[in-house]
């Protein structure tokens, strides 16, 4: 085919690059542009989020002598939930969130200064345990505690209460007897599953006129066994990197559950028992994979027997300080806090 271009219309190779080079830099200007707009854009709008929850945190605060008084009724609104909607855009539930939780709290004064602080939903979980005896116990506890954690520890210690009721208080009975009473899971759980029909003739053969609790408990040592077997050596280093194959042992003991007693989140953390900066070694025998909240536990010291299998593990009320590690854990704790 003809070529009708003109020459002086023809643009050669130099040029060409020229225009691109060009053409980069205003994209990459433009680029950069953009990311500032973008940086400003998310500052701005996070800022007047934070400002817009501290200003609603200071409503829901008012709301029960509002409602004990009967205001709205005076400004000629039909209830609470309409004034506190139309007036500071708050749903129902946090509406009723706030009315429950300082009607809970107003014999707690220790409690009623933190959600001045830090919002209502800071001391909700703790709410139906804390009584005016042990609110300072509880207060303390919601200052070093993530909501998530302390919704954790709440669980577990209302587990433990339950059976101080039956053993002693929890913290001061001897520590053999402690051991067999929490966690020990003695009384038997009902589950349900689903099975390919091949799977399920198999595993009812393996049984036989055995129990299933047998018969799972033996295919369980089976799997730790084997997988044992595969254990890789501990690491000694000074990296907190933790070499590939000890994590994939650590985690393929629950499956990348966390191994929390109960817990069926996954894991976010490849925890030490025995704390890095102690040991300097990253051990699979120490290594046990936990969601955030059971983390947090283990760092602030809270959980007994964490050098034992997790399934002797407890909470307790206060660190053992004595410890070596409980130093480690302060410095843990803040760092993270410096961080945010
Ligand atoms: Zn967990």
């Amino acid at each position: 085919m003809e070529n009708t271009v003109p020459n002086s219309a023809k643009i050669n190779t130099k040029d060409v690059a020229q225009i691109e080079s060009a053409e980069n830099v205003q994209a990459a200007a433009q680029k950069l542009a953009d990311k500032i707009l973008e940086k400003n854009l998310h500052e701005r709008f996070a800022e007047y989020g934070k400002n817009a929850r501290e200003w609603t945190r200071k409503c829901a605060l008012l709301l029960p002598e509002i409602e004990k008084r009967e205001i709205w009724r005076k400004r000629g609104f039909s209830n609470i939930y309409e004034y506190a909607r139309v007036l500071a855009g708050m749903s129902t539930n946090a509406v009723n969130d706030a009315l429950w939780v300082m009607k809970k709290a107003q014999d707690k004064p220790e409690l009623i200064k933190i959600a001045k602080e830090k919002g209502i939903n800071s001391i909700m979980p703790i709410l139906t345990i804390a009584t005016p005896e042990t609110e300072k116990f509880w207060a303390e506890k919601v200052r070093e505690m993530s909501v998530h954690t302390l919704q954790a520890y709440v669980r577990e210690f209302k587990k433990a209460d339950l059976q101080a009721k039956i053993n002693g208080d929890f913290r001061d009975v001897p520590k053999h007897s402690q051991n067999q009473n929490l966690f020990s899971g003695k009384n038997l759980r009902r589950i349900e599953i689903e099975l390919e029909p091949e799977i399920a003739d198999q595993l009812e053969k393996l049984k036989g006129a055995g129990n299933w609790n047998e018969t799972l408990k033996k295919l369980l040592t089976a799997y730790q066994e084997n997988l044992e077997m595969k254990k890789p050596a501990a690491a000694q280093t000074e990296s907190r990197y933790i070499p590939i194959e000890i994590k994939r042992h650590a985690t393929m003991r629950t499956n990348n559950t966390c191994a929390f007693p109960n817990c069926k989140k996954p894991y976010e953390i490849l925890h030490h028992t025995k704390r890095f900066a102690l040991t300097h070694e990253h051990n699979p025998d120490s290594l046990v994979p936990l969601c955030k909240a059971h983390e947090q536990l283990a760092h602030l010291g809270l959980i007994e027997n964490e050098e034992k299998l997790p399934s002797e593990w407890r909470v307790r009320k206060q660190p053992d300080k004595t410890q070596e590690k409980y130093k480690i854990d302060q410095l843990v704790a803040w760092h993270r806090a410096a961080v945010g």
